[in-house]
């Protein structure tokens, strides 16, 4: 399904579908779910222990989009202000992580 609207905020990102469904997902929530291979494996490597609550300069500023480019008819790739932008976020990936608001 392809959103109907998709609107860019501090946060993150409010998505409508053709359905009706509205919904907001965090941009820290896409980052920590981004599909590309490099964050894939970084995810599957990490140690079931928390980690220190250590934060890079990187973490240290809110986490936010600094570019959205569509991707085919399926997809949207992120640039993150972290410099991370290999991520493509398909629209099904994208409804998924969303928290559907009411109302
Ligand atoms: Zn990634």
């Amino acid at each position: 399904m392809t959103p109907s609207r998709l609107v860019g905020t501090a946060d993150g990102l409010t998505l409508e579908w053709p359905d009706g469904q509205r919904g907001t997902v965090t941009w820290k929530t896409l980052r920590d779910r981004c599909p590309c291979a490099v964050c894939r494996v970084a995810r599957a490597e990490t140690t079931p222990l928390p980690d220190l609550p250590v934060l890079s300069l990187a973490e240290a500023r809110p986490l936010r989009a600094t570019a959205m480019n569509p991707v085919g008819n399926y997809a949207y790739q992120v640039d993150f202000n972290d410099g991370h932008r290999s991520g493509i976020f398909p629209f099904d990936l994208l409804r998924q992580l969303s928290v559907p608001s009411v109302g």
